[in-house]
């Protein structure tokens, strides 16, 4: 490759990164759409950039000049709790299918590049973890730089708090299920945007019926946004009962929250005594 053509492919390239990182995906060429004749050496770099989404986004005509583009405003998703999402079939698996029944949800979600997060430094898509018959599923809001690293839900400084606060109930984490909001890491652990979050709760629903626990706890109020579709304070969540896609809810706080406010864990033990209590595990 020539080294002047990838230095003009990369302004390219970000540019369209950056649309997407905004939110907005669906690029038009002026003029009537046809089949674009790259430069089989400027097409293998682009490559990254066109099979991410090639139905979406239409390759630039030429590297010489700018795009011309016409854009769409990005649309933000309405917010819906959990339960509005997507219908629930109402299927019931046996216990000795939900196993493969959660590969192949991960299967569906493959390599994703659904959303912007895609192209945000993420390293392992975490999917979630646990026991598929588990009766108690937590939610946590998405993975830090440890998931990331790992492929696996809290396992950094907050995911200790959580097995801490899973062993005061009795219970481990081979016998809970535990996924996030989104299942990629948000850079600099920035809350998921709706745009993010929208495209990525539709596989936390099919999670959650395949698991089909007998409750939900959502950790800090990024989960208690998503699963419950309202944005209100966590003091006016916590401490009640919700129901997400016919599971009795709880909202607490989220782990990374109490190692910054210690005073909050006797709020959020009363929380898990509801659970408890519900469960009837008894400490
Ligand atoms: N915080 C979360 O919300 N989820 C994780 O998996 C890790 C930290």
């Amino acid at each position: 490759m020539a080294e002047w053509k990838r230095q003009e492919m990369d302004p390219v390239r970000a540019y369209v990164e950056y649309f997407r990182y905004m939110g907005v995906y669906d690029f038009y060429r002026n003029g009537e759409a046809g089949t674009l004749t790259l430069d089989p050496e400027i097409a293998a770099v682009a490559e990254p950039v066109r099979t991410v989404s090639a139905a979406r986004v239409a390759a630039p005509a030429a590297v010489s000049a700018a795009p011309v583009l016409e854009l769409e405003a990005p649309v933000t998703p309405r917010l819906v709790s959990l339960t509005e999402l997507i219908p629930d079939a109402g299927v019931r698996l046996p216990a000795e299918n939900k196993t493969a029944a959660l590969e192949a949800i991960r299967a569906e979600i493959g390599d994703c590049t659904r959303c912007p997060l895609a192209y945000a430094g993420r390293h392992t898509i975490v999917f979630g973890d646990g026991d598929p018959n588990a009766r108690l599923m937590f939610v946590g809001e998405g993975p830090g730089a440890d998931e990331d690293e790992q492929g696996v839900p809290f396992v950094g400084k907050s995911g200790q708090l959580l097995n801490n606060m899973i062993a005061a109930m009795g219970l481990s984490r081979d016998r809970i299920y535990i996924a996030n909001v989104v299942k990629c890491r948000p850079p600099g652990n920035r809350n998921p945007e709706p745009v993010e979050a929208g495209t990525c709760t539709p596989f936390l629903a099919r999670q959650m019926d395949v698991v089909r626990p007998e409750v939900v706890v959502a950790l800090g109020s990024i989960a208690a946004t998503y699963l419950l579709g309202v944005k209100q304070s966590l003091a006016s969540l916590r401490g009640r009962w919700h129901t997400v896609r016919g599971v009795k809810t709880v909202v607490t706080y989220h782990p990374a929250f109490l190692l910054r406010d210690p005073n909050r864990k006797a709020d959020a033990w009363k929380d898990l005594q509801m659970v408890m209590a519900e469960l009837g595990l008894k400490r």
